[in-house]
């Protein structure tokens, strides 16, 4: 940001993985930060922990696909912080089946949390950023947006991040506001563990399987993502907007 700091960060589905990892960094690096996640008793783990390394957040109670919850966890922000700077859309939620198994409702509720979520919290945060005169927006994609056996409805929703994320960048860039996407590859969560699980796998053998058909011989962190969320928030990357940037390892 070319705003001076304490910068003021919004990140959703902070409850745990890669969102946890994030908005830990963003304390580190002095942001206070909202953490929103499905429910008030998901938030408290990163809450404390921020808090107990002395940084400030809050936790907020947000279904990111619900218009109303998502306007009033704004108006929280704004009430708890001042203003909003930074946004990281990265809630999110796995319903992985192929296509003649695949529900209308897994469809259904991936579209909704990942994309409808996305375009609501970015509608939500332009509203405060704009007057400001800047902003930073960074959203998460997936290297699952090339498609991905099993995952048509998650598949098509991190491609559409993809879209959303270039087409935000030019309607908020007059505005000082980047819009910038990351595109994990695998990264070691509680996300991943339920792939594993699903596929009948142990999540270590899942982790080891993967990491040998990774270049860097190793799967992801979280830490690996908050990094250049980071990065994307801070000053260096104040002329970066519209970008999908792979973090995936060198993933084929
Ligand atoms: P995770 O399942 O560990 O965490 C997701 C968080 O989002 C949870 O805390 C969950 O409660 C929250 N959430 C789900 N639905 C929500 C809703 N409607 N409103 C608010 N919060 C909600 O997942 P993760 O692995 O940390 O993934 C984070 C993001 O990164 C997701 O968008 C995911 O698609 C993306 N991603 C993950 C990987 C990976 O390998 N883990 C790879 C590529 C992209």
């Amino acid at each position: 940001m070319n705003r001076k700091p304490p910068l003021v960060a919004v990140v959703t589905g902070a409850g745990r993985g890669i969102g946890a990892a994030t908005a830990r960094r963003l304390a580190t690096d002095g942001a206070a930060v909202a953490v929103l996640d499905r429910s008030a008793s998901d938030t408290h783990a990163t809450v404390h922990a921020i808090g107990a390394a002395g940084g400030r957040a809050v936790g907020i109670a947000c279904d990111v696909a619900a218009a109303d919850q998502v306007e009033a966890a704004f108006a929280r922000v704004v009430d708890a912080f001042g203003r909003v700077d930074v946004l990281v859309n990265n809630a999110g939620v796995i319903r992985d089946n192929l296509l003649f198994m695949m529900t209308e409702q897994d469809w259904d509720t991936v579209l909704r949390v990942h994309l409808r979520g996305a375009f609501l919290c970015t509608r939500a945060a332009q509203r405060h950023m704009v007057p400001e005169g800047g902003g930073r927006i960074v959203n998460l994609s997936s290297i699952a947006a090339r498609g991905n056996l099993g995952q048509a409805n998650y598949s098509t929703a991190k491609a559409a991040v993809q879209g959303l994320t270039s087409t935000f960048a030019a309607e908020l860039g007059p505005h000082g506001i980047t819009v910038n996407a990351i595109a994990p590859g695998f990264i070691s969560t509680p996300m991943t563990d339920e792939t594993a699980r699903r596929m009948g796998l142990e999540p270590d053998a899942f982790r080891h399987d993967t990491a040998a058909r990774v270049p860097l011989r190793r799967v992801g962190s979280p830490d690996d993502i908050a990094g250049v969320v980071a990065f994307l928030a801070g000053p260096d990357a104040s002329y970066i907007t519209g970008q999908t940037i792979h973090v995936d390892g060198g993933h084929p």
